[in-house]
């Protein structure tokens, strides 16, 4: 199997464009190294880009994708933890001033969550993935009256809270928030208009960022 021809043409574009005009950024972030204000935790789903979504060039943005954008909770266990292994950095050592759950709409890891479906293979690593989506005890089901659209985008966003909640069971970034430091954020990406929404944290509600409309 050769390498994919659309990275190479991609590539050859990139070289042939963006890297011609952020080529002293490269240089410079190499020798210097990076040091990203922001951190963002999205989802592996290709329609959603961090770096394109908020027009990022190199260096700006510490990003971490994962199946539906969650944080697991602190667990300081033999385990190896990825996104824990990510905060760790961000936090301790390049000291970023805000990290982003940027959920969005049409998520494949929440549908396949809400449809419960079968382990996809012997593995059942999503379902295994999205289990910590809900604490011992609770319970996600459409509420009546609710349509299966609306119970997606609300499960969708419930996503971007308990990966907001379970950020603050890390002690270093706990801390830090409480100092003021470190500012914890939640955004809602809608692939159909290329739609932005914040998350205001005193009303629990997303609204658009208002721009591009
Ligand atoms: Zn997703």
């Amino acid at each position: 199997m050769s390498f994919p021809q659309r990275l190479i043409d991609g590539y050859s574009a990139f070289a042939g464009g963006r890297l011609q005009r952020e080529q002293d950024r490269y240089r410079e972030l190499a020798e210097a190294g990076q040091s990203p204000q922001i951190m963002v935790i999205g989802c592996c789903d290709s329609r959603v880009s961090p770096e394109v979504i908020f027009d990022a060039g190199p260096g700006e943005l510490f990003v971490v994708r994962n199946v539906a954008n969650l944080v697991p909770v602190f667990q300081p266990d033999g385990g190896a933890h990825g996104v824990s292994a990510a905060l760790e950095y961000a936090v301790q050592v390049l000291r970023v001033k805000h990290i982003v759950v940027l959920g969005h709409a049409q998520c494949g890891g929440i549908r396949a969550f809400i449809d419960k479906i079968e382990p996809l293979s012997p593995g059942d690593f999503i379902g295994k993935w999205m289990a910590m989506f809900i604490k011992p005890g609770e319970t996600v089901a459409q509420r009546d009256h609710e349509t299966m659209a609306d119970f997606t985008i609300r499960i969708e966003k419930a996503a971007v809270f308990r990966s907001l909640e379970n950020l603050m069971t890390f002690p270093f970034i706990r801390t830090l928030v409480e100092r003021g430091e470190l500012t914890l954020h939640g955004a809602y990406f809608g692939v159909k208009e290329g739609s932005l929404s914040v998350l205001d944290q005193a009303t629990k509600e997303f609204h658009s960022a208002g721009v591009g409309e």
